[in-house]
């Protein structure tokens, strides 16, 4: 019989996790990689990364940049590396026991990271390296680390007194309560609802595929009929073809009020709370509002700038949301309508518009879009821009047969990355599409360690007769990835935690967004987007059609967006606790944006994950701020020629390779010389006048 200790060395002496993975470029040994190595990789690592972090804290002598933030940075690097496969798989290719492990390792995860944020020791040492800043002689990557690393401890309140700590715990234990509260409730009123249909007259105006999957539901639900949700894609199509008007208004009214009923799940008395809490939270660590504290470490900074920023973009676009809504009221007038068009008759109205003006089909354009095509349209303009390589290399591997592995090099036949790409879904892959990384770049002892990047994504499978043919979206997707995949690939930082996407949360999109620009170039979509059967260009036409349908109702859409923004902000630049009604005090933020008659009873607070349970909280800005950016960023291609070599080099330089060892506004005033303004967006958007 062994020991439970001799167990454990056994299954770390086998544990491939734990032992070198003596592979090319030391990718991941994902073929001998098996569910039962991850728990025990995870705590032979935890306990590792805890006593490196113990070395640096009983260091005897003074601390310094060097052995302190620098040798933070480089404690628990086995950790990182288990960290990165184990939760890259649990979402591209996962099984009941890894989601089993995941929900074991999250908490070992999280108190490893309080151990941390807490200890006083580890700050101490943080705080006095910090406070001799200026007279270090460091470089502005190393900076950019101290400050990271400074304010991380300060905003978890490590300057705080004894008693306010314990206040601060206190609230923010509370706070993550009322999040998932606030959340629930929502799911539950989410739920609580279904539009059951029996008669066949009742389906109007569905297509099919909106037929099946309601009959689908009521099958589900052992029910006869139809049943349409709130549920975004139940409940989105409903509204845009439903011919029957009573029933668009009954789902909607249902929609509009959830968490707004005075019921158990009622929300309006926890947002009160929630806001209160965040407010006493901001005001303890030494700010004026909630959002002053969230945006100081953003690129936008101030309230301020975001208010002027909202409100400069409001002022565009209100008078195009005005003819788009006037557009719309005369279209319905014209098709038998009478009256004034209201909430529950937009998304109707407006989809049977842009029908009649645009009429394009996402079929007609799929077969120009070929898989195939499209990575090597993507490659080469990776190839023009970056002057990168792609080899794809079956000695690396995969932890899928779907997936492709790619070795990249510059033109100086450099190695730069390795490159996952896996596009295909299959039920062990969540949806949707993501960029990560198994391993960041970072340079140690000297040494450049070059980053492995993956790309996953969910597009259509080719069949034994039909190649994967893409949708313009996927295409848009592709390239959207694929820009946070250079971020990541290009990076030539010096520590892992300031390198690649590593960067403010309202920067990380610029890469991204900027490079689906291309989608609309025919100059670059001649390169690739050919017929897969008769090999004929895509017709500029059809390229027309595709911007033209996108910017259709943009004012409206913008104006929406900021309404969003805008009442976020509201509610977390206030100084005090919220006393009007939560109804009063949406309306009221609502105002200048609305378009459509106000419903009674419908609220948009009281189902708004986005700022109440779901980080987005002042911050939902930075949705239209990135859009901003990129449109901005690409407005210099589009001057100097979208494959000018000056441009891309600087922005390699300037943005890809910089990751976040810098200020993003630093950065980008460097690669725009000057600010990003609106002008470009509106430009691209159709709403200039
Ligand atoms: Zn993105």
């Amino acid at each position: 019989m062994k020991t439970n200790t001799m167990d454990t060395k056994t299954i770390n002496v086998l544990n491939p996790l734990l032992e070198p993975f003596n592979t090319l470029h030391d990718t991941a040994p994902f073929p001998k990689l098996k569910n039962e190595h991850y728990l025990p990789a995870f705590q032979e690592a935890i306990k590792q990364a805890k006593a490196e972090i113990q070395a640096v804290i009983d260091n005897p002598a003074q601390p310094t940049f060097g052995n302190t933030v620098e040798a933070m940075e480089a404690t628990g690097q086995r950790l990182s590396i288990i960290r990165g496969i184990f939760f890259n798989l649990n979402s591209a290719e996962t099984n009941d026991e890894m989601q089993q492990i995941a929900q074991e390792v999250a908490p070992m995860l999280a108190e490893f990271g309080n151990d941390i944020s807490l200890n006083e020791e580890l700050f101490a040492r943080v705080k006095a390296v910090y406070e001799q800043k200026d007279q270090l002689e460091l470089t502005t990557e190393q900076q950019t680390l101290l400050d990271n690393s400074y304010q991380s401890f300060v905003r978890n309140g490590a300057n705080l007194s004894a008693d306010d700590k314990e206040s601060y715990r206190q609230i923010t234990a509370e706070l993550s309560k009322l999040g998932l509260q606030f959340q629930q409730n929502v799911l539950a009123e989410t739920n609580a609802f279904e539009l059951h249909l029996t008669r066949e007259d009742e389906l109007a105006g569905l297509p099919d595929f909106v037929r099946e999957a309601a009959a689908l539901t009521a099958r589900q639900k052992n029910k006869e009929g139809w049943i349409f949700t709130l549920q975004h894609p139940s409940f989105i199509p409903f509204m845009k073809y439903s011919d029957r008007r009573d029933l668009r208004e009954q789902l909607f009214r249902a929609s509009s009020r959830k968490g707004n009923q005075d019921n158990e799940y009622d929300n309006k008395e926890i947002i009160r709370k929630i806001l209160e809490l965040k407010l006493q939270k901001a005001k303890l660590l030494g700010y004026k509002t909630h959002a002053d504290f969230k945006l100081e470490r953003r690129m936008a900074e101030t309230p301020a700038k975001v208010a002027s920023f909202l409100d400069e973009l409001h002022q565009a676009s209100k008078p195009f949301a005005q003819n788009d809504l006037a557009e719309v009221q005369q279209f319905a007038n014209e098709n038998g309508f009478e009256g004034t068009i209201e909430r529950w008759d937009w998304a109707y109205y407006s989809e049977k518009l842009k029908n009649a003006r645009y009429g394009f089909n996402e079929e007609e354009v799929k077969p120009y879009f070929q898989l195939e095509n499209v990575a090597r349209g993507i490659f080469g303009l990776a190839q023009k821009l970056y002057k990168l390589e792609f080899k794809e290399n079956k000695q690396i591997d995969v932890y899928h047969p779907d997936v492709k592995a790619y070795e990249v090099f510059n033109n100086q036949g450099e190695f730069i990355a390795v490159l996952y790409m896996d596009f295909f879904p299959r039920e062990s892959k969540r949806s949707g599409a993501w960029m990560t990384d198994y391993r960041s770049q970072y340079v140690e002892k000297g040494v450049n360690k070059r980053p492995h990047i993956s790309i996953v994504c969910n597009f259509t499978k080719p069949t034994e007769t039909k190649p994967s043919l893409l949708t313009f979206d996927e295409v848009t997707t592709f390239l959207h990835e694929f820009g946070h995949a250079l971020h990541g690939m290009l990076s030539q930082c010096r520590y892992a935690s300031t390198s690649g996407t590593n960067v403010y949360w309202d920067f990380v999109e610029l890469p991204s967004q900027m490079h689906e620009n291309w989608a609309y170039e025919k100059e670059w979509l001649d390169q690739f987007a050919v017929h897969f059967e008769t090999g004929e260009k895509l017709p500029e036409e059809l390229i027309h059609k595709i911007v033209a349908a996108k910017n259709f109702q943009a004012g409206y859409f913008q104006e929406r967006q900021l309404s969003f923004g805008m009442l976020d902000m509201a509610y977390h630049t206030q100084q005090e606790a919220l006393r009007e009604p939560v109804a009063q005090f949406e309306a009221k933020a609502m105002k200048p944006t609305e378009l459509l008659k106000p419903v009674d009873g419908a609220l948009m607070s009281t189902a708004f994950s986005h700022i109440f349970a779901g980080g987005y909280d002042a911050g939902y800005y930075s949705y239209k701020w990135a859009e901003v950016l990129d449109a901005d960023a690409y407005s210099i291609f589009q001057q100097n020629g979208i494959f000018d070599q000056d441009t891309a080099d600087s922005f390699r330089q300037n943005i890809l390779e910089k990751g976040g060892s810098e200020h993003p506004m630093v950065l980008y005033k460097r690669f725009r010389g000057q600010e990003p303004t609106v002008d470009a967006l509106l430009e691209r958007s159709g709403l200039k006048k």
